[in-house]
């Protein structure tokens, strides 16, 4: 069996710090590098392999880079990765509409797989939402909650965002054109299409989305709840094995699990 080599951007990180472990558990994987901001270098070894971090990504000797960062790290990551066509993995959240576009198109040249959440529960969540949604059409007020740790630093989350754009597709509505992302004083009554937002940030909380259809006389709640991060670091590892044999652009996780 030939091994897949891996440069993790992000790797102090409590994302990072996940993969590590669960990388150091399996025989097919190897970290080739561990990319970190310099101001983490002062952890001069990190995870159970005892990795030596370094704080510029080469993919030279690299077979694949894995990134949990930032908005800007990962669009940097992608360009490297574009200029090497080396595959990559991110699940780095909080990117706006045009970084986006931007990481779509960078990905014309090499292999991407961009998700919210590498959780099978929540892509088959979503896969329930749209079907919901289709089914109750305008018979029900579509409101989404989500709850995660307090040092989150994005809101809605990347995954609360993913399940709106389910909630929204199955209705044929555009998410950005009927959210609600905040209310407060007078708000008036709610409008038809509107799809509603609540945060909560609190704790070591993991990930908590629940998607709520309120029809006149029933309500239907679709919950997930991530107890371990680790979750989210074995799907993105899964997420490498697969996308590696890939040709270049930009796929999803249900690409993946679905074959879509
Ligand atoms: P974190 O803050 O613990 O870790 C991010 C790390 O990236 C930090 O150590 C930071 O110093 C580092 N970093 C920033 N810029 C860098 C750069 N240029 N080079 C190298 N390292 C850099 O955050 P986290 O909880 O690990 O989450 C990271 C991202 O992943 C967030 O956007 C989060 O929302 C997302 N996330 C996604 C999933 C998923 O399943 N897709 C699951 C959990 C978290």
């Amino acid at each position: 069996m030939s091994t897949l080599r891996l440069a993790i951007v992000g790797a102090a990180g409590r994302m990072g710090t996940s993969l590590l472990q669960n990388i150091a558990d399996t025989p097919d994987l190897e970290v080739a590098a561990a990319v970190v901001r310099p101001k983490d270098l002062v952890l001069d070894a990190l995870g159970p392999q005892q990795i030596t971090p370094t704080t510029t990504l080469s993919t030279d000797e690299v077979d694949l880079v894995i990134d949990f960062s930032t908005p800007s790290a990962c669009l940097e990551v992608a360009s490297i990765c574009a200029r090497s066509k080396t595959p990559l993995v991110s699940g780095t959240t909080g990117l706006s509409p045009k970084e986006l576009q931007e990481l779509t198109k960078l990905s014309e040249n090499f292999a991407l797989l961009h998700a919210a959440n590498f959780s099978v529960g929540v892509n088959l969540l979503a896969r329930l939402v749209e079907e919901a949604s289709r089914a109750f059409g305008d018979t029900a007020d579509i409101e989404l909650f989500e709850a995660h740790h307090r040092h989150k630093v994005d809101a809605p989350s990347g995954t609360a965002l993913l399940l709106g754009e389910a909630a929204a597709r199955g209705r044929n509505l555009r998410l950005h054109d009927v959210a609600a992302w905040s209310r407060q004083g007078h708000t008036g009554p709610r409008a038809d299409d509107e799809i509603g937002f609540q945060v909560l940030r609190g704790g070591d909380i993991a990930g908590e989305h629940t998607v709520y259809f309120c029809a006149a006389g029933e309500r239907l709640e679709l919950t997930h709840r991530a107890t371990d991060r680790g979750i989210f670091a074995r799907g993105a590892l899964r997420a490498a094995r697969w996308l590696v044999h890939q040709k270049p652009g930009a796929y999803s996780m249900a690409d993946m699990l679905f074959g879509e």
